[in-house]
């Protein structure tokens, strides 16, 4: 009797579920181990490729359509974004990531799974350009919007259900919850389990902008939402060179439609962008937990700072969100939201004054950034005039708390130098 020859043996490839997700931040994606190959996924620059008839499944046939220039990437997020899943019996490869041209491209993929004319309960504050295309969508008709205070569950709940007050359902159930956790800019933590199981008891569908969490510290998934969008733009690209999104669905159904309206409407990604935040997700793990750490830091030691009146943290044991924050993220974040003494003219002083950190929108990069977010016109009204948003980079905590502090003195002293010149001004 003889031993059947044995065939070539597959890599041992552990399945990713049984990897941690900073495992597989550095391992999902990677091109099939063959001798000599290269170990990174190449960047695809090919607008067709070969294929007549009726395409095979999975075939390649336009770059608008599929490209291996995007998979890679979609396959690393989505494994992270599963880690939690593997009890719902969801596929290895996990729930399907789509990748688009902007964290805003996605956005608008997400609310065309809006019917026309359904209800969208949002909270008050959010990012400010999702609220712009809602109004914008809202007044064309297309569909409807109630901002809501994310904070406070029961309104939220109403919101949902479509209660006008009189006891009648003069509004109907909403057709879609969409949800930021922390909200940006003011960091306000809601109640996503809850919020999910009340926006499924009137058949919304839950969207969640996870863009300040990462995948790392909070997967809406795996806490029942429909649909995650993520700007890639910030954390996972995370050096402040392209602008990306992405969603990621469970149910193929969505994630059939999510494809279908990047095909259609075509707002694709380009590959040498797509390649950059692969290369970029490779370090999620580090930069953000360093990130993190740092805020921690930068967030206690801001609290007992003479200078400042108010800092906007999760982390913060006494911070409103905390708890909540605790119970459904695996750590708080990296922004910070830090109102300082002198109000407006305090804030600028304050943006104007920093050397290390720098001036300029955006978050999530290893560059640690930071803006006065009523600078612009079209943030939220209610987020306070001198809400400074900082987004903590990678840098030596130490010398980014000692340019902080100084311009925080600065700005006080500049402060208190312009009320005394208006005292002066009142008795002349
Ligand atoms: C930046 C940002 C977006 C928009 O992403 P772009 O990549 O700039 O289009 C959406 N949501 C949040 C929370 C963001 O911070």
């Amino acid at each position: 009797m003889t031993t059947p020859a044995p065939t070539p043996a597959e890599p041992p490839v552990a399945p990713p579920g049984a990897l941690s997700p900073r495992t597989l931040a550095v391992s999902a994606g990677r091109p099939a181990r063959v001798p000599g190959a290269a170990l990174n996924p190449p960047v695809v620059l090919s607008s067709t490729f070969v294929s007549q008839g009726t395409p095979a499944a999975g075939e390649h046939l336009y770059g608008r359509i599929g490209t291996p220039a995007w998979e890679p990437f979609e396959l690393a997020l989505a494994a992270l974004e599963r880690t939690d899943h593997e009890a719902a019996g969801l596929p290895v490869t996990g729930p399907p990531a789509t990748v688009f041209a902007s964290g805003m491209a996605a956005i608008d993929a997400a609310l065309a799974l809006v019917p026309v004319g359904g209800r969208v309960v949002v909270p008050r504050h959010a990012y400010q350009v999702t609220l712009v295309l809602l109004r914008e969508q809202a007044e064309r008709g297309v569909l409807r919007v109630d901002q809501v205070d994310v904070v406070d569950t029961a309104a939220v709940v109403a919101a949902l259900r479509g209660h006008d007050g009189d006891g009648s359902d003069g509004d109907g159930p909403a057709a879609m919850l969409w949800l930021e956790s922390p909200t940006n800019p003011m960091l306000e933590v809601a109640d996503v389990p809850a919020l999910v199981a009340a926006a499924h008891e009137v058949g919304a569908l839950v969207v969640v902008d996870s863009t300040f969490a990462t995948p790392l510290v909070q997967r809406p998934l795996a806490l029942g939402a429909d649909v995650v969008v993520h700007s890639v733009t910030k954390y996972l690209a995370g050096h402040s060179d392209v602008v990306l999104g992405a969603t990621l669905a469970d149910d193929p159904a969505l994630h059939a439609r999510l494809v279908a309206h990047r095909t259609t409407h075509g707002a694709i990604a380009g590959p040498f962008e797509v390649w950059l935040a692969l290369r970029g997700l490779r370090t999620l793990a580090l930069r953000v937990e360093r990130a993190q750490a740092t805020a921690g830091e930068l967030a206690r030691r801001l609290a007992a700072h003479a200078h400042v009146v108010e800092v906007r943290y999760p982390g913060l044991p006494d911070d409103s969100g905390h708890a909540r924050a605790a119970a459904q993220m695996d750590g708080f974040g990296a922004i910070l939201g830090l109102r300082p003494v002198g109000g407006v003219p305090g804030a600028d002083a304050l943006v104007a004054a920093v050397a290390l950190w720098v001036p300029a929108t955006s978050l999530g990069g290893v560059e640690s950034t930071l803006e006065r977010r009523r600078r612009f016109p079209t943030e939220s009204p209610t987020v306070p005039e001198d809400l400074v948003r900082l987004s903590v980079g990678i840098e030596d905590v130490e010398d980014l708390w000692a340019d902080l502090d100084a311009a925080l003195s600065a700005a006080a002293l500049s402060a208190a130098a312009r009320s005394t010149g208006a005292r002066e001004g009142d008795t002349r």
